[in-house]
């Protein structure tokens, strides 16, 4: 007998029918001698009609009231399906989040979970009864009853939130796809169907994975060792088991908010070698780092940051002890790319032995503006200057100088908190498949700031401010390109935000900018991210190779370059974002030779 949670997403309780079958299924589990709590979200697109109904009467609804009026959408489910579950026979109550005793912070329509009081609902199941608790909602203290939501797609966060504090067994999550598949179908259609994957492969994967599974939910579920799958409510296909390694034990106060970084990792043997000033067109990243597959050589960070003028700076790293074939391979291709008929000024090819790499990575950091801000911050009082950024989801990596790297290290442990040793570089051994999944973001927009001074400091005064305002960075790419503007070096700093957060980005740090003396502010709203994902990258060249090439064969121009151990991403054109995606999935070998049909 398991004590299970089950989670019905608002497809699979749509309707009155949808209601019945999933009151058959929740039946049937309790039959087989399980006992069973139900989390529901709001039927159809319930929320997005409550949400529709605000903004006709405001512009800026006011945040206590969004939640008062987006927590009725699953207060409906919990009743309609508690009824429905009592009509076959099955005894079932319905609770709403804070009848249960879902405590959350105070902050309206974007909450975290702090804990979940389990009690009452243990009484009930005890009774055997399966209780049937309203998805996406909490309270913000237990004196207070001030009603929160945890944000958008938040009853996945619930499901999985409930079943880490009730320590059960496992928690299904029902929806309308029959599991995790490797990209988004309605784009490729030949999408296949993973078995498995891991938590920290879905993080990196979000912007593919959210619509499927909350990122908060998969972080709850990594931290606390729940296992996940992702189910078809309409079938009894296995579907996706989101698994993760056994953690240590933690406690359940702070549920959510406990610790946004998990591990401080670092690579004090890396060399830098930057090719400067290649031309801005497709084809460029494919050929250098079809180059450097050839000769077998692992690269680690990728970093492009945006164009200037008609030039581009590409830069990357490798382990020092395969330096010797890497520089080999940049000197030989930068007369190629000199030879171009544009007639851009030389190309040069820049190499740096003494760097490192310095990580933090947790997936407490999505969705949490001031983590990437609070590494700058420690960095710079430690006097560390920061040479490259590059970030992923669920990591920010910074190249700094080797002798920095000891004080790096000990200043980034302290300041969060860390208590396991910092982690050198793991040798993952390479699986068959490196890539796992690939993923298109549509919704973000590129800022970019010129000329900021290259010193101590500055990436943390600006994304402080951006933190301090609540605007929550994606991709963060500091450049190579230095730029030497009365007598002191200066790089550009570029990253993507929220297309909706976009433009009050750019007023915000336009203000900053003239305050601070950095240069000009650019917005580009037309951009895509493309991303790879896949545990089984690390230790395998090629991967890179494989996916520019894929985009230089379809003309497909590079703008923006970013990676983590586990993920490359590309910004490109808005346009060709749907094609990236499409020749990239089919580059790896993903299609599937059955054509995946989208539910409506
Ligand atoms: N009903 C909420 C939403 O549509 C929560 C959820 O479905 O997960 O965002
Ligand atoms: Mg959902």
């Amino acid at each position: 007998m398991s004590l299970i949670v089950q989670k019905y997403g608002g497809t699979s309780v749509g309707s009155v029918e949808r209601i019945q079958t999933v009151a058959q299924r929740v039946s049937k589990a309790v039959k087989a001698g399980n006992s069973v709590v139900v989390v529901v979200s709001a039927m159809g697109k319930t929320t997005d009609g409550l949400v529709k109904l605000a903004h006709e009467i405001s512009r800026t609804p006011n945040r206590r009231e969004m939640d008062m009026l987006l927590s009725t959408g699953e207060q409906v489910t919990i009743a309609l399906l508690s009824m429905a579950l009592q009509e076959i026979g099955q005894p079932a109550i319905s609770m709403t989040g804070a009848q249960v005793g879902i405590v959350t912070e105070a902050h309206h329509t974007r909450a975290r979970i702090l804990h979940i009081e389990t009690q009452r609902l243990e009484r009930h199941l005890q009774e055997g009864k399966v209780v049937v608790v309203a998805g996406f909602q909490g309270i913000s203290s237990t004196e207070a009853l001030e009603i929160t939501t945890l944000g958008r797609g938040g009853s996945d966060t619930s499901a999985v939130a409930l079943a880490a504090a009730l320590r059960a067994d496992f928690c299904e999550i029902y929806t309308d796809v029959p599991g995790i598949l490797t990209t988004d179908p309605r784009l490729v259609p030949e999408a296949q169907l993973m078995d498995e994957i891991t938590c920290d492969e879905m993080l990196e994967l979000a912007s593919l994975g959210a619509k499927v599974l909350h990122p908060r939910a998969v972080e709850i579920a990594r931290n606390y060792s729940m296992p996940l799958v992702v189910r078809s409510s309409w079938s009894d296909q296995p579907g996706t088991w989101v698994t993760s390694k056994k953690q240590q034990e933690r406690s359940l106060v702070n549920l959510e908010i406990a610790r946004p970084v998990d591990a401080i990792e670092f690579d004090a043997n890396q060399t830098k070698i930057a090719l400067l000033r290649v031309p801005d067109k497709p084809g460029v990243a494919a050929r250098l780092f079809g180059e450097i597959a050839h000769q077998k050589v692992d690269v680690d960070l990728i970093i492009q940051s945006i164009h200037d003028g008609n030039s581009n700076d590409i830069a990357f790293t490798v382990m020092t002890p395969i330096l010797k074939k890497a520089e080999a391979v940049a000197a030989a291709i930068a007369p190629v790319l000199r030879s171009n008929p544009t007639k851009l000024d030389e190309a040069e090819v820049l190499v740096e032995q003494n760097i490192a790499k310095v990580s933090i990575a947790g997936a407490g950091m999505i969705g949490r503006p001031g983590v990437a801000a609070k590494m700058f911050a420690t960095l710079a009082e430690a006097g560390v200057n920061i040479q490259m950024i590059s970030t992923s989801e669920v990591k920010v990596s910074c190249v700094v100088d080797e002798t920095d790297c000891e004080k790096a290290v000990s200043s980034l442990v302290k300041a969060f908190d860390i208590t396991t040793s910092p982690l050198p570089p793991s040798s993952i051994s390479p699986s068959s498949s490196p890539v796992r999944g690939v993923a298109l973001d549509m919704n973000q927009a590129r800022l970019a700031i010129r000329n900021v001074p290259d010193k101590p400091g500055m990436a943390a005064k600006l994304f402080g401010l951006l933190a301090e305002h609540n605007v929550s960075v994606d991709m963060i790419i500091q450049s190579q390109r230095c730029h030497i503007i009365d007598g002191a070096p200066r790089r550009d700093i570029a990253f993507t935000v929220a297309r909706l957060d976009a433009e009050s980005t750019q007023l915000l740090l336009q203000e900053a900018a003239l305050e601070y003396g950095w240069g000009e502010v650019v917005l580009d709203s037309a951009i895509a991210k493309v991303s790879v994902v896949g545990a089984g990258m690390v230790g395998q060249p090629g991967v890179a190779a494989k996916m520019f090439e894929a985009l230089a064969q379809n003309k497909i121009n590079i703008q923006m370059i970013a990676t983590s151990e586990i993920k490359i991403s590309c910004v490109v054109e808005q346009e060709q974002g749907i094609k990236a995606l499409q020749v990239i999935h089919e580059a790896f070998g993903l299609a599937g030779s059955e054509k995946f049909v989208v539910p409506a």
